[in-house]
């Protein structure tokens, strides 16, 4: 019998064994701290407007600057805090943190300012996470639009139920849902039309390779898909013009990657708000400075 994660359906991947002990309570008292004393922080990603080159909004990454160690990956202190159940307290301080942001964009340019959160299937599959999202919405009176969550296709494998339950919730608060890196993991395609959706993120596994044309190929049929269950498709992982060009003519609406901006610091990113406003659509346009 599989241990559970506390408080979901979810099974633990693999119990520690004891010598990792000791250095599993480290981490989880630093990160415990670093939660509570800010070093732990946001970074956001600008997503673009495939065919004008017009900011649409931001995704929010995690970031932990560890004392006397540097910038942790988020990819290793979420699993660790999916290990130690401290992934509420995180999930809950990031989402809180993103809903704040947004609250003072909108109050700085009078208009909302999309930012997308990544939510670990742990903290979707929690019970009272749609409560949570409901009442930060409240507490920082965002409209609900702005908010998307990011969810990647693990949490709905083994629990489609749960998974199904929780995003009608969601859904019905009025925030937006996509589904994460798809097209490389165990995302079956009866799941796009069993869960709520509103966007696809097509993975960066299968921009790389644009634009050969079996890449351009798989790329267009996710579009089409996409589009025949009216679901929004961004390609993440954008880091040449070509691909650029490719995706927006496999369908892709949103574009987002080095090329166009790495992950900024609030800072940056208001900057980069600022500097779309003032000069128009000044990012890059996809092929029309190609020649
Ligand atoms: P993701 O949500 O798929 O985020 C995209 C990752 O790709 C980010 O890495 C981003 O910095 C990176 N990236 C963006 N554009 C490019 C590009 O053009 N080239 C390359 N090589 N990489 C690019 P990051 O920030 O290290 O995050 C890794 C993963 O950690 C995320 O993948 C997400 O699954 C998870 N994560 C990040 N922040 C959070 C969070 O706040 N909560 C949860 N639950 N997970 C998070
Ligand atoms: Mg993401
Ligand atoms: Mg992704
Ligand atoms: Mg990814």
């Amino acid at each position: 019998q599989a241990k559970r994660i506390p408080g979901t359906s979810l099974a633990l991947a693999e119990p520690l064994r004891v010598e990792q002990l000791s250095s599993a309570l480290e981490n989880e008292q630093a990160l415990r701290r670093g939660i509570r004393t800010q070093e732990v922080y946001l970074d956001y990603q600008p997503k673009i407007d495939a065919v004008n080159g017009k900011l649409l909004g931001f995704e929010a990454l995690a970031r932990w600057q560890r004392p006397g160690i540097g910038l942790v990956s988020p990819v290793e202190f979420i699993a660790i805090a999916e290990r130690t159940g401290l992934i509420a307290e995180l999930g809950a301080a990031l989402l809180e943190r993103a809903c704040r942001q947004i609250a003072v964009w909108h109050a700085e340019l009078g208009d909302c300012v999309p930012v997308a959160v990544n939510v670990s299937p742990v903290q979707l599959l929690t019970k009272g996470f749609p409560q949570l999202v409901e009442r930060l919405l409240r507490e920082t009176g965002i409209p609900p639009h702005c908010l998307t969550l990011e969810i990647t296709e693990s949490a709905a494998v083994d629990n489609l139920e749960d998974t199904q339950t929780q995003l009608r919730h969601l859904r019905g608060l009025g925030i937006e849902v996509a589904m994460d890196d798809f097209g490389t993991g165990f995302s079956s395609l009866s799941m796009l039309r069993e869960l709520p959706l509103s966007t696809l993120k097509i993975d960066r596994g299968l921009i790389i390779p644009l634009p050969a044309p079996d890449a351009v190929a798989v790329v267009t049929a996710i579009c089409q898909l996409a589009s025949a269950l009216a679901l929004q498709v961004v390609a993440e992982g954008i880091e040449t013009l070509e691909q650029a060009i490719a995706a927006r003519d496999a369908g892709c609406q949103a574009l987002q990657g080095f090329f166009y901006a790495r992950p900024l610091t609030v800072a940056d990113a208001g900057a980069w708000m600022q500097r779309q406003l003032s000069a128009g659509a000044d990012g890059r346009n996809a092929g029309d400075d190609a020649a």
